[in-house]
């Protein structure tokens, strides 16, 4: 999948502005809509814990 960072604030807890972040999706809550951006640091902790996730259960279209 094609990512583009781009210039902005980071929404994932270093609460850095103006760095490369990386559009990761929506953030939803009660009709309002935001853009959830992450920076690297945030971004390789956050997939740190997503992979020990992944790694907890079949991949998504798996065959088993
Ligand atoms: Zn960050």
């Amino acid at each position: 999948m094609e990512r583009s960072w781009v210039i902005g604030d980071c929404w994932l807890g270093c609460e850095r502005t103006g760095v490369r972040v990386l559009w990761l999706g929506p953030v939803q809550w009660d009709g309002y809509s935001a853009p959830f951006m992450s920076c690297a640091s945030c971004l390789a902790r956050l997939m740190a814990q997503a992979s020990a996730y992944w790694l907890s259960r079949p991949r998504i279209g798996a065959a088993s």
